[in-house]
């Protein structure tokens, strides 16, 4: 078969290529007749040019050209010509010229589409990953690989350049769970056993580590049998790099750079050189939350100051039963929060209805608050003791806090939780108060989160961070260890079983866990965890301690991590690292809200994938090599 090969792509001529015969390769993209003269914008990759066939076409050529579809796959030979002013489409970078069609070649037809390139507004997620190769056409989806593409090639570049080796681990490991469930690949060689997929190349990078290689990276591919839910995917992808000899700045000044390099090379963009730093207890009482999104303020505030003075006994009870159970804690010897009242303030918010505020309650109770408080500000609180006699604050709970201004007894309470706050007139406080300082925290800032959103503080999906230029980072540091699993009644690592705790909480591991920080890190990006990592053990008999701490026997221990401890025998260097999520920080950097929009093959919210329909039952034959049998669950009756 004749494929006549283009001579430019589709995104190539301009004006000064006027005269030239070229050939084009490329999709049909629109086509239209406009009296008797064809207009067919052919697309590649590289962009979109106007093929014309003139009403004085040979026959053979107006025939073919009637006949094309969208989407065939055709080869164009012609003129480049200026197009006629009143044609010019500025928007176009080839929009000043068109080729004048010589022969057209049809090199493979389409089918009829399941939805028009570039025009999918109805077409729904499955149907959009049913036919990913039609939706990779767009031109969307053709910028987001390429911007991933970019990026990938800028991590290199940076990595190499630090002296850094890129090095490949196994896909097929042993199970070392890390905290999600393995994909398990059964052996048909060995049968009952298996190997497993990586949830991430943790141990091996730190194995690397032991092996001398001193700086790793890898572009890893890993794999989590978690519930779909969200935007998950049971396979993603990670920046996954390791460190010999380094402390927790090292990493950190390291990935700073790295990101600082791709965000120059990719998108022109210069960021700081150090990002802030904010400690885990810190995000949590100033944001609710260990991944807050500093593109806007609206910090937490503590009201408790406030609650002894005032006369709402919820606030009151829940300091009280934090208190308490602090103390019942601390007999056992274990560190407690105690409770907390918090508040926001809402600025101009004292228009919101009793409906905006309940839906914002609702948020808050999603995160187990009990209610979500509220009052509104509507004098000055630095007034002066004038007496005019108008209250200060209205509204919710305003009467327990209530202060005619000039004329309480006891001396302006709402003046100073005004003051305190930093609040003005017109200004809606919410406040959310729990004998569990935590949810406190948490409830009120999943409630900044939705107004952020809401108030337009943060662009919604479609109004890229990219497009706005708005990308803050922050990293989280001196996260607690371990976190306490109320269903499994057992303390698990909050990171990984592999970091390193904080040297001054050493004595207390096993007895106060919950009090221990980690040599652990995050870096957040927009309210998004953008990368996790730590400093991790490399003395054998720490390892052992903390695998006994989250249940792991010895036993348990020395079969599924055995080969990392015996290893750690041999001189295991101080080591720590990181793994920034590939998927993640393309979504972020092309302004998207879901990293389907960034992996040329995800899978559905089901973890399906509607393309290829896996996972898919295999042959009896293939079973029985593996000498495997499905016991499928009996009917339900
Ligand atoms: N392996 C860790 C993870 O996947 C990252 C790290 O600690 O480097 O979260």
């Amino acid at each position: 078969m004749e494929i006549l090969k283009r001579t430019a792509t589709c995104g190539d001529l301009r004006k000064s290529d006027a005269g030239k015969t070229v050939v084009l390769n490329g999709w049909v993209h629109r086509k239209r007749d406009h009296g008797g003269i064809g207009f067919i914008n052919l697309r590649d990759r590289y962009g979109v040019t106007q093929v014309v066939v003139g009403e004085d076409a040979p026959a053979e050529l107006a025939e073919i050209a009637a006949e094309l579809r969208n989407e065939y796959c055709i080869a164009v030979e012609g003129t480049v010509r200026p197009r006629p002013a009143d044609m010019v489409n500025p928007a176009m970078p080839t929009g000043e010229i068109e080729v004048a069609a010589a022969r057209i070649l049809i090199l493979n037809k389409s089918g009829a589409l399941p939805f028009q390139i570039d025009e999918k507004t109805n077409a729904n997620e499955d149907l959009r990953l049913k036919y990913r190769y039609l939706d990779l056409r767009s031109a969307a989806m053709q910028d987001r690989i390429r911007l991933r593409s970019e990026v990938c090639f800028a991590v290199r570049e940076w990595m190499t350049g630090q002296s850094f080796y890129e090095i490949e681990t196994p896909t097929f490991i042993r199970s070392t769970p890390e905290g999600a469930r393995d994909y398990l690949v059964p052996s048909r060689l060995y049968p009952g056993k298996f190997y497993a997929l990586p949830q991430s190349p943790q141990l091996y990078k730190q194995i690397l580590m032991v092996a001398g290689f001193d700086k790793y990276f890898q572009i890893a591919r890993c794999y989590r049998d978690e519930d779909a839910r969200g935007d998950r995917q049971p396979e993603f992808t990670q920046i996954d790099i390791e460190m010999s000899f380094v402390g927790r700045e090292d990493v950190l000044a390291m990935t700073e750079g790295l990101l600082g390099h791709i965000f120059k090379k990719t998108l022109g963009l210069e960021l700081p050189t150090r990002f802030t730093r904010l400690t885990y207890e810190d995000a949590m009482e100033r944001y609710g939350s260990d991944k807050p999104d500093l593109r806007f303020g609206m910090p937490l505030r503590d009201f408790a100051p406030w609650v002894e003075q005032g006369s709402f006994q919820a606030f009151k009870d829940a300091l009280a039963q934090g208190e308490a159970d602090k103390k019942a804690a601390a007999a056992k010897g274990v560190t407690a929060s105690g409770g907390g009242v918090k508040a926001l303030v809402v600025k101009g918010g004292s228009g919101y209805s009793r409906k905006q505020i309940e839906e914002l309650e609702a948020q808050a109770k999603i995160y187990q608050a009990k209610g979500l408080a509220w009052m509104k500000v509507v004098a000055a609180a630095a007034c002066g003791g004038g007496g005019s006699g108008a209250a200060l604050l209205e509204g919710g709970v305003s009467k327990f806090f209530a202060d005619t201004a000039g004329t309480a007894a006891d001396g302006d309470l709402a003046r100073r939780v005004i003051a305190g706050l930093e609040a003005e007139p017109g200004d809606l406080i919410l406040i959310v108060a729990d004998s569990r300082r935590r949810v406190a925290n948490t409830a009120l800032g999943a409630v900044r989160s939705k107004l952020g959103r809401d108030l337009g503080l943060v662009p919604g999906t479609g109004q890229a961070g990219a497009e706005t230029g708005r990308f803050e980072f922050v990293w989280i540091v001196d996260f607690p260890m371990f976190e306490f699993n109320e269903d499994e009644n057992r303390w698990e690592a909050a990171h990984h079983m592999f970091t390193w705790p904080q040297e001054k909480y050493h004595t207390v591991l096993e007895s106060d866990p919950g009090s221990v920080k980690g040599d652990l890190y995050d870096l957040v990006l927009n309210g998004y965890e953008l990368a996790s990592g730590s400093i991790r053990i490399h003395d054998p008999e720490m390892q052992k301690r903390i695998f006994n701490i989250v249940g792991i026997g010895p036993a348990e221990a020395e079969k599924k991590f055995g080969f990392l401890t015996e290893a750690f025998k041999y001189g295991a260097p101080p080591h720590g690292g990181i793994a920034p999520g590939l998927d993640r920080l393309v979504m972020l950097m092309a302004g998207e809200t879901s990293i389907k929009e960034v992996i040329a093959f995800p899978k559905n919210s089901f973890a399906v994938s509607p393309m290829d329909d896996s996972p898919g039952e295999v042959d009896q034959k293939q079973l029985e090599e593996l000498r495997l049998r499905i016991v499928y669950p009996a009917p339900a009756t």
